[in-house]
């Protein structure tokens, strides 16, 4: 069963595309049928769990924290993940470059921009986001200006577009996240080769994130079937 859903996400899904398989809420007999159909890089949205399942998986899984991450809670989350994918505070970036330096470790992180129309969701605006690139933050370097950061490194945008079954809001949606990301890449041309992902597109939307530039999809529902909250 996840090995077939995962077997045709597969199938349609460029081959440039990471799937991030979004595991959260499911027990690790469900993550362990995907692993044994091949997959391995998981997704989790909550501290406690992902801690709890990391010892339980097989230690060649590469897992992304996904969700709402505060400050309190790094040291669940960042010894075993690879990339955070939702910064979405200056306060939450800088405690995690100072866990970086304290750790002596580089903490690769996507900055999430605020895109569906929810009040509730997370984010930053467009404008936070330039000027955290502007002012150097995530670049590490020897050279990096006072306010540089080194031991984060900014490797492009996260974003999840508008709940909704209206295509032409999701699609000005990932349009808007799309051009910010193109902008970057553009005016930053040093950030050419760490500044490459792209993270948007859900089991709702994800065909239109695709046609939108995601480099990476989340994908939960259309993997394990529904969550029991
Ligand atoms: C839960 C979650 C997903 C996956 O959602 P599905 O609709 O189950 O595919 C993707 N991204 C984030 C940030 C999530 O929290």
């Amino acid at each position: 069963m996840v090995g077939d859903n995962l077997k045709s996400l597969y199938a349609k899904l460029p081959s440039g595309v990471k799937l991030v398989a979004v595991s959260k809420f499911h027990p690790v007999d469900r993550l362990m049928e995907a692993y044994d159909a091949g997959q391995r890089l998981f997704g989790e949205n909550r501290p406690q769990e992902l801690a709890a399942k990391v010892p339980q998986m097989p230690s060649d899984v590469e897992w992304h924290f996904i969700g709402h991450l505060q400050t309190n809670k790094l040291k669940l989350v960042l010894p075993y993940v690879s990339l955070v994918q939702s910064v979405d505070s200056l306060h939450l970036l800088e405690a995690i470059d100072k866990w970086g330096r304290d750790n002596d470790k580089i903490v690769d992180i996507l900055l999430e921009l605020h895109l569906g129309a929810e009040e509730t969701k997370h984010g930053f605006s467009e404008e936070d986001i330039l000027s955290i690139i502007e002012a150097g933050k995530g670049i590490p370097s020897e050279t990096a200006s006072p306010s540089g950061m080194c031991n984060v490194r900014i490797r492009g945008l996260m974003g999840m577009a508008t709940n909704t079954e209206d295509e032409a809001v999701i699609e000005a949606d990932f349009a808007r996240i799309e051009a910010l990301f193109n902008r970057i890449r553009a005016e930053y041309p040093e950030l050419a080769e760490t500044f490459t992902e792209l993270s948007i597109g859900m089991s709702g939307d994800w065909p239109l994130a695709v046609k939108h530039g995601a480099t990476m999809v989340r994908i939960g529902t259309d993997i394990f079937g529904p969550r029991e909250y």
